[in-house]
């Protein structure tokens, strides 16, 4: 017989709980069970009058929204309390019953704003701690990775910067240039003309994730994972133009710092593999799995055939002459000249000296001595370096794609670099609780196979 169904039901009435309604299985079931925001209050405490005002919304039940749309990928409030009044799950994992009414979807942007960044960094920080406590993150081989995040701004938002179109309104190139330069712009070396800006979002700036593709306004998301489950240990955000190599060293000893643990082992990409970089890590005793770069070949003799003497700070040449530092000085390292003398009638002149030059002069960057290590160390990969760079593809690039694809961290969805890290954190938190929830189910289902493994009877 076909079934029916009668859809005018005026009254609902609910016997036991909501909770009962929602599957074991379920996303948020599962969080719950190893979510604690007990702390919470207290930690949010000074940012409330007591006793003055409307109570506002319990500081737990708005993290749990929060939490419960980014782990569902409803990352936008609006669109977040619209599903919450009919998500009977969002309502008992915030807290709210069937007929109480749920805060407006501002309330959350007035609490984003009042509590600040640092506070959402915390709650963050305490599911690293609570997956450090249940053994599934040691914080001793860490893989670490980029990505660009597009910011939440339209074409037709973006300019030229004042500073180009003053220059070319004046005519006046090289004085707009030398300004530029003073205020910290670089021109593209491609197009010669200065990145454009955001007008909507001036901290998003134009960034690209390859050479074949174009320039987005974007944020970047820094992020460390443990090898072990993949537990994210660190997040942060720049703006996209922000180098990798600048962030890897700070935000290393921030993961170090929260999980307890000395860092024994460090997974990177080729975008990391700068002299400083490789020196930071010899100097806090980490091993870098990092594939040095391709010396840049700018001439037919090229810079390896240079030997650097890092005990009487020279270099010497193919020929055996000497060259020296001299005064000039570049931001990541010095000039090294030889004499016009040594070069002259030298049989290699012509291959190794500009057209116009009659010396020699080439850079040596700062710690050049930490990447030629780097460099030799790189030749010799042991079968051990080569899987954890095989793992670091999935796990860093891994947790990259995930909160891409299901966590809405593909586009930024509020503008301005705070409410970008906050984005970031609640994303990165939700996938710990991820992570914690699996792991938690893992023991409980062991739990329950040794349970029935005592309860049967031994064969001897
Ligand atoms: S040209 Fe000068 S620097 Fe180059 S190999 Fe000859 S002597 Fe050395």
């Amino acid at each position: 017989m076909i079934g029916s169904q009668n859809r005018d039901q005026l009254e609902f009435f609910l016997c036991g709980t909501l909770r009962d309604l929602i599957p074991d299985d379920h996303i948020l079931a599962r969080v719950d069970r190893v979510l604690d925001l007990g702390w919470l209050n207290a930690d949010v405490a000074d940012l409330y009058a007591p006793g003055l005002g409307r109570p506002g919304v319990a500081p737990e039940a708005a993290v749990r929204l929060m939490l419960a749309g980014f782990l569902l990928g409803i990352v936008h409030d609006r669109r977040l309390m619209r599903e919450a009044q009919v998500n009977l799950a969002i309502r008992w994992f915030a807290g709210y019953g069937l007929h109480e009414r749920l805060p407006d979807h501002s309330s959350l942007t007035r609490i984003r704003q009042r509590w600040g960044v640092a506070r959402f960094r915390r709650i963050f920080e305490r599911t690293v701690q609570a997956c450090v406590a249940a053994g599934i993150a040691k914080g001793e081989v860490v893989h670490v990775d980029a990505s660009l995040i597009r910011a939440d701004v339209a074409w037709e938002s973006l300019a030229v910067r004042h500073v180009d179109a003053v220059t070319h309104a004046n005519g006046d190139g090289a004085d707009g240039d030398r300004i530029a330069e003073q205020e910290g712009l670089r021109k593209s070396k491609k197009t010669g003309k200065f990145k454009k800006v955001c007008l909507t979002d001036p901290d998003a700036t134009m960034a690209t994730s390859g050479r074949n593709r174009r320039l987005e306004p974007s944020y970047k998301q820094h992020g460390a994972v443990d090898d072990a489950c993949g537990v994210i240990l660190d997040v942060e955000v720049t703006t996209g133009e922000i180098n990798e190599g600048q962030a890897i060293l700070d935000r290393l000893d921030a993961v170090a710092a929260l999980t307890g643990a000395s860092i024994g082992t460090v997974t990177a990409d080729a975008g990391y593999a700068y002299a400083k970089v490789f020196a930071g890590l010899e100097a806090r005793t980490i091993t870098g799995v990092i594939p040095t770069k391709a010396e840049p070949i700018r001439s037919k003799v090229p810079l390896r055939r240079f030997r650097y003497d890092a005990q009487h700070d020279l270099v010497k040449c193919p020929r055996g002459k000497i060259l020296r530092p001299n005064k000039a000085r570049i931001d990541h390292g010095r000039f090294f000249a030889s004499k016009a003398r040594d070069c002259r009638g030298c049989d290699l002149a012509a291959l190794c000296l500009s057209p116009s030059r009659a010396t020699k002069s080439l850079v040596i960057v700062h710690d050049y001595p930490a990447l030629l290590r780097a460099r030799r160390r790189r030749e010799r990969w042991s079968e051990e370096d080569n899987r954890l760079y095989r793992r670091h593809r999935w796990r860093s690039e891994g947790f990259h794609g995930e909160a891409k694809t299901w966590h809405g961290l593909a586009r930024a969805v509020r503008r301005g670099l705070d409410n970008m890290r906050v984005q970031s954190f609640l994303t990165a938190a939700a996938i710990n609780l991820k992570r914690l929830a699996a792991a938690f189910l893992a023991i409980i289902c062991d739990l329950i196979v040794r349970q029935r493994s005592w309860s049967q009877p031994i064969h001897t």
